[in-house]
């Protein structure tokens, strides 16, 4: 989000500065993510009904979304109001509005990186979801249904035309009673294109500065006035306005301004292997197997098997249990493209996706004068950056009484407020 904020902010005539703790861009929770842009999953983790599967995973090691007991009362409100926006209603309007974003957010990026000849490893695939028993498929399908009537475009598959559109999925679709094929979903490596856009909001005169922590906002008179940062060089008091974008992060700095943002880490994994030897067995399409919360994304000459999702704190360590859940998962798969591949040399990562309470980012001027919000995006960050950066700049260009960039008339900037 900062990157994709900088880089607009910079197109648009502001001076802009990103200032990033990490000595490096990117190794955030962009570093080694699903790298799928998906505006075919945008219904939030909140599903009606989470309650009791999220409770039960409180005895379990292995649930695909688990809740740990040491972060109860750290989760205590932003728990409550994530059950209470599980009510189908809030669920659905929370999906829709995530719909618009991310297909707008999607359009905009494959735009911007043909405009710019950003390469990344993207292809425009789609996406397929495998179901293994016909209730699951059921279920899904009237989801897709319903946002098939937004805009959503999707194809049915079965176990057979599984096959025929990629041979590698034989051993899969034998287990599957079926798939949904989303068709406008979108390959790309995340922090590829952080990496390259960052170049060119650098060429638009933006700054970037690396190993400089924000340690806290400076205010006057309850309006944000700048910020106080530890560089490399030492600590500097800087002065303008703010837009925060530190991931699962950002309630720390808002919080001494009386500031609560319901925004916790969601702790996923991913296993990214050296796939060159497959050739031409490379898979063709990300998967995601929904009831394990598990996907399987090829990237360039990779594999990248990710998911689950802990509540776990800010804690970014491996899990071996979770990692063998990766691992095992692979095998059932593709067994026979899991036999050829070094699962020992494997690149391990986890991530901490900023996940809202409510399902949906905040995007917009905050409660306080001078502090604007690009925050807690959850599991559809990098599909949702690019359209999120233009709609924060249309806020700020509209304050300041400039000409905003024309927003699509499907995207409801209030359902992002960020004073909500
Ligand atoms: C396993 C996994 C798979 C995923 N797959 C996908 C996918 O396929 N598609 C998709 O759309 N999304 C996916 N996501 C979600 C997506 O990666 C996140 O939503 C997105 O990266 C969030 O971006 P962000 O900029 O808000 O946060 P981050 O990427 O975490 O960036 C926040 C940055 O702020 C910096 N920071 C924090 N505090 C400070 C401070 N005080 N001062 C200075 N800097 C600070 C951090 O160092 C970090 O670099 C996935 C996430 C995970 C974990």
């Amino acid at each position: 989000m900062g990157v994709t904020t900088l880089y607009e902010l910079a197109a648009r005539g502001h001076e802009a500065v990103l200032f990033e703790a990490q000595d490096a861009l990117g190794l955030g929770a962009s570093f080694a993510n699903g790298g799928v842009l998906h505006p075919s999953l945008p219904d939030p983790w909140n599903n009606p009904g989470i309650g009791g599967p999220l409770l039960r995973s409180l005895f379990s090691p292995t649930a695909a979304m688990k809740l740990h007991w040491r972060q109860l009362p750290s989760l205590a409100g932003w728990g409550l109001s994530f059950l209470r926006h599980s009510a189908p209603a809030k669920h659905w309007h929370a999906s829709r509005a995530n719909y618009h974003l991310a297909t707008y957010a999607t359009q905009q990026t494959i735009a911007l990186s043909q405009q710019l000849n950003l390469s990344f490893n993207n292809r425009p695939t789609g996406m397929m979801k495998i179901y293994r028993t016909a209730a699951a498929l059921e279920k899904a399908t009237g989801f897709a249904e319903k946002l098939a009537a937004e805009g959503l475009a999707f194809e049915p598959l079965t176990p057979s035309q599984m096959v025929a559109r990629d041979r590698q999925l034989a051993d899969a679709a034998a287990q599957a009673v079926g798939a949904l094929h989303f068709t406008g979903d979108y390959l790309g490596d995340a922090r590829g294109f952080l990496l390259a856009l960052a170049e060119q909001a650098k060429a638009k005169g933006a700054r970037i500065r690396t190993g400089s922590k924000v340690l806290h906002l400076m205010q006057q008179n309850g309006k944000v006035t700048g910020l106080r940062v530890r560089t490399p060089q030492g600590d500097e008091t800087v002065d303008g306005q703010v837009v925060l974008t530190a991931g699962h992060c950002v309630d720390q700095l808002t919080r001494p301004l009386g500031l609560r943002l319901p925004i916790r880490p969601a702790k996923g994994y991913s296993m990214t292997l050296d796939a060159s030897a497959l050739g031409d067995d490379m898979p063709v399409y990300p998967i995601v197997d929904d009831a394990r919360h598990i996907s399987i994304t090829p990237l360039g000459n990779r594999l990248r098997v990710l998911g689950t999702a802990e509540f776990a704190g800010a804690d970014t360590r491996l899990d071996a249990k979770r990692i063998d859940t990766l691992k095992r998962f692979l095998a059932d798969f593709y067994p026979q493209l899991a036999a050829k591949l070094d699962l020992v040399a494997a690149d391990l990562w986890a991530g901490l996706r900023p996940m809202s309470a409510d399902g949906k980012p905040f995007i917009g001027a905050s409660r306080r004068d001078g502090l604007w919000l690009n925050c807690g995006h959850g599991h559809l960050g990098w599909t949702m950056a690019v359209g999120s950066a233009k709609l924060l700049v249309h806020h700020i260009d509209s304050a300041l009484g400039q000409p905003p960039t024309e927003l699509p008339k499907t995207l409801d900037a209030g359902d992002f407020s960020a004073s909500r």
